[in-house]
């Protein structure tokens, strides 16, 4: 060897590929490809993150003490159990670095989040999925491929990019058919979207449990992406290992502020939820009824269907809208489109009436 190399596995990691911003020669683009929660961020957090602009000389507390009070107020949880990132793809990333390692497997299903892999290679374990029916996690898949070498199970509930849900009776019968020492990670991301009523975002089973996390981000419902906050509800044990191995100031002082100040805004908060839910009723009919298979969605997004997926991407992007393409998920026949503002729901509907000639 004559120059530095990697470690095994990590240069078969395919970097991840965010959606698309811009299109060459259209300026105002209608961007539905990245989930990004359609209102935009709550005014008072934008406030707050302004309002710490002249103090970016101090270093943040690095132990996010008072978003971890508020968070605990919130939904009911643990503050000391509470471990915040960079983002929930930090928090990803710091688990399978703490359980994981060369010659271990990581499951998950199908068409699952491609951070997973990701997370794996990069510290040399061996990613392993798990086939989906219906567009939907398998426990039974899962269960089935679980060997002597699983060290963690990775579900996002509900999913990207499918947009569909494991209810509460199935994650449990997931966690239960685990051996005690693989990890269940709940990746909870799009958790304020879901109205089902046998739906749980994972915290009962944390709660109960010494071998399941859940995943919460700021980067959907709340608008929060471009800031990076996430955090992660863990059995104390595990809450102890991630804040030995975090980086010691993981979360900047303006995502702390914006964080708090989104938290309080309730009135926000419903508002974004509302908008979603009855939007994402409105385009799903409205496609439908254009003849095109719309997978059921308790997320901020649509999987849609096409007979020539790549045909349906590129006329959209000829009317200015940027949606997802998503065959690197396993699925060249669909698109993935977020439910965004109210014109912007409205546009793609009509657009997509026209690309069928309806
Ligand atoms: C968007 C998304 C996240 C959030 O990632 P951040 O790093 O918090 O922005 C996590 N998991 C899934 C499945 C997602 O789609």
């Amino acid at each position: 060897m004559t120059s530095p190399q990697p470690k095994p596995g990590i240069l078969d990691i395919e970097a991840y590929v965010g959606g698309v911003s811009k299109l060459p020669g259209i300026e105002r683009v209608i961007k539905l490809s990245s989930n990004e929660g359609a209102l935009g961020p709550s005014p008072r957090a934008v406030e707050a993150y302004r309002a710490v602009g002249p103090d970016m000389h101090r270093y943040p507390d690095g132990h996010a003490t008072h978003l971890r009070d508020l968070l605990a107020e919130r939904w009911g949880l643990e503050a000391d159990r509470i471990v915040c990132g960079n983002g929930s793809d930090d928090v990803l990333q710091l688990l399978a670095r703490a359980y994981c390692g060369q010659g271990d497997e990581v499951l998950y299903s199908e068409h699952g989040f491609l951070v997973y892999p990701i997370a794996a290679k990069s510290c040399g374990a061996t990613p392993v999925t798990a086939p989906e029916t219906d567009l939907t996690a398998s426990v039974d898949a899962l269960l089935a491929r679980v060997t002597e070498r699983t060290r963690i199970v990775f579900i996002a509930n509900p999913n990207n990019p499918t947009g569909t849900y494991l209810p509460a009776d199935e994650m449990r019968r997931l966690h239960a058919g685990l051996p005690k020492d693989v990890l269940l990670v709940i990746d909870a991301a799009y958790a304020e979207f879901v109205d089902a009523n046998d739906y749980e975002d994972g915290s009962a089973l944390v709660k109960a449990h010494d071998n399941v996390v859940m995943t919460r981000t700021f980067s959907k419902i709340f608008g929060m992406g471009g800031l990076r906050l996430g955090w992660a509800y863990c059995p104390p044990a595990i809450a102890d290992v991630l804040n030995r191995i975090r980086g010691p100031f993981n979360v900047a002082a303006p995502a702390l502020a914006a964080g708090e100040a989104a938290l309080a805004d309730r009135d926000f908060f419903d508002l974004a939820r509302r908008h979603n839910i009855y939007w994402r009723g409105w385009l799903a009919e409205e496609l439908t009824r254009l003849g095109l298979d719309v997978t059921p969605s308790a997320t901020n997004f649509l999987l849609v269907k096409f007979a020539d997926a790549r045909a349906a991407d590129a006329f959209l992007r000829s009317r200015g809208i940027i949606v997802r393409a998503v065959a690197s998920y396993g699925l060249p026949h669909h698109l993935r489109i977020t439910i965004g503002r109210e014109d912007e729901v409205r546009a793609v509907a009509e657009a997509l009436a026209e690309f069928l000639g309806a």
